[in-house]
């Protein structure tokens, strides 16, 4: 690293505080959240309104500016043909419930809490921040520097869809939308829905449970008829985990699970699968759902790590398959179960969910058809991966490496992108939270490692010169 260089890009964001502090509340004052379309936002007027925001700073700061029909915006700083990218969303979740603090941005001492200050507002001023400390500083850059801003990452990702229908990919870029070090790896992500049909008679007379396929279902509840009420008293005790409750002639089973992401499934306990096992052990012989309650149960089917469903795999990159019940739900005579699965990155995913088609066949089940959206992956020898990881490791000392991840980041919306920040590790993720904040300091370092990340990746030939 050019410590001279450094020193400048660190001072000049250092002076530049207040400035960021004011424009990142500008910012998280706009309620930017998805909307119906009104004429010139397809996302709705305040998410609009959060893109011509960033781009009046942009412009401010010199750089050439593109409203791409209200669905992303871009600012260029003009250079060669190779266009390094550094991605970002101005769209934001609802604020929701449980605020001790103003969602609509609140500073106190070193912490701004507001609505999309870590997701992902902050990176975005962050990132512009970084270009005008580069600019500033004077650094030789040969490859255009573009900051991009899409308008609706949290609902549907169809910003960059769209932008790539207008614009071209950027030969490099990176996403601070989740955290340090560089996301190299990110598994495949299918949800989707398996289904049979209750066809002889049954005390179940209701049954639910999850609320996503993403999550692990904390709670889940069914009905059972009177007539089965004798039976069930008679032959089963009281689990831990689950309640029997008489009413109204009905016995109510409710099974109480552990919430946790469907991408580390087995830190939490699946109500759904609970329930499953229960009414597997205890409907009384004959029962119309009991084979297909015993098809769930038997064999562990839905282990966390498929191997009940024989599609258990992992490879050296991005580690092992996780399959998720995360949903249950009885329709009429219809029993639909949906699921999501995290799968290694490496390994043919169509594969396995021809697999996973053929077991749940063969216990009645029939899959519907799914939509895998394939992983993202770069080799840590990768340029892009490995300038970023060394970047990284120069601006604070510690030797990273690049890592893997289940879940889906805003990276694999493009072509030769990887996640990069901004929430450092051992640091609590508070995004899409009560209370979401970021520290000043925080951002604004996270801004100095981009600056260093946009000179090298601005300075690297173009990917088909050098692999
Ligand atoms: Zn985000």
């Amino acid at each position: 690293m050019n410590k001279a260089l450094d020193a400048v890009i660190t001072r000049w964001i250092q002076d530049h505080r207040e400035e960021f502090i004011s424009d990142l509340m500008g910012l998280v004052a706009i309620p930017s959240v998805k909307e119906e379309p009104v004429p010139d936002c397809p996302y709705g007027e305040p998410v609009g309104r959060a893109l011509s925001y960033m781009l009046s700073l942009c412009e401010k700061a010199g750089l050439t500016t593109l409203d791409i029909d209200g669905r992303c915006a871009e600012a260029t700083r003009e250079g060669g043909e190779t266009i390094v990218g550094v991605l970002t969303h101005l769209d934001i979740v609802p604020a929701g419930d449980g605020w001790t603090r103003n969602p609509w941005g609140e500073l106190s001492g070193e912490r701004m809490y507001g609505r999309g200050v870590i997701d992902n507002k902050g990176p975005a001023v962050a990132s512009l921040y970084a270009l005008r400390a580069l600019i500033a500083a004077g650094a030789p850059v040969a490859n255009s520097l573009r900051l991009i801003f899409g308008g609706d990452e949290e609902f549907g990702m169809d910003d960059i869809r769209y932008y790539l229908t207008k614009r071209p990919a950027p030969d490099y870029a990176f996403s601070p939308d989740a955290r340090f070090p560089v996301i190299h790896a990110e598994k495949g992500i299918a949800s989707g829905e398996f289904y049979a049909d209750i066809t002889a008679p049954t005390a179940i007379t209701s049954l639910s449970g999850g609320t996503r396929p993403n999550v692990v279902p904390a709670a889940a509840q069914a009905s059972l008829r009177e007539l089965a009420i004798g039976h069930l008293s008679a032959a089963v005790e009281q689990r831990t985990h689950i309640m029997l409750v008489v009413e109204n002639g009905e016995i109510l089973v409710r099974s109480e699970g552990l919430s946790a992401h469907a991408s580390t499934p087995h830190k939490g306990r699946n109500a759904a699968v609970q329930l499953i096992e229960y009414l597997a052990d205890t409907l009384p012989e004959g029962d119309g759902a009991l084979p297909l309650m015993r098809a769930l149960a038997d064999g562990s089917r839905m282990a966390t790590d498929g191997s009940g469903l024989s599609i258990a795999c992992r490879d050296a990159v991005s580690g092992a398959l996780t399959f998720n019940l995360g949903k249950i739900a009885l329709e009429g005579k219809r029993l639909t179960l949906t699921y999501d699965i995290r799968h290694p990155v490496t390994i043919d995913f169509d594969e396995t969910l021809k697999k996973m088609e053929r077991t749940l066949g063969a216990l009645g089940f029939t899959m519907a058809p799914a939509s895998p959206r394939a992983g993202l992956y770069l080799p840590a020898s990768h340029p892009l991966v490995a300038t970023l990881t060394r970047v990284y490791t120069q601006c604070t000392g510690r030797r990273s490496r690049p890592v893997a991840i289940g879940g889906g980041t805003y990276a694999r919306t493009l072509p030769r992108a990887v996640a990069f920040g901004p929430i450092f590790p051992g640091q609590p993720e508070n995004a899409h939270m009560a209370d979401e904040y970021a520290r000043v300091g925080d951002l604004l370092a996270a801004a100095r490692i981009f600056a260093h990340a946009m000179l090298e990746l601005g300075n690297l030939q173009p990917p088909s010169s050098n692999g």
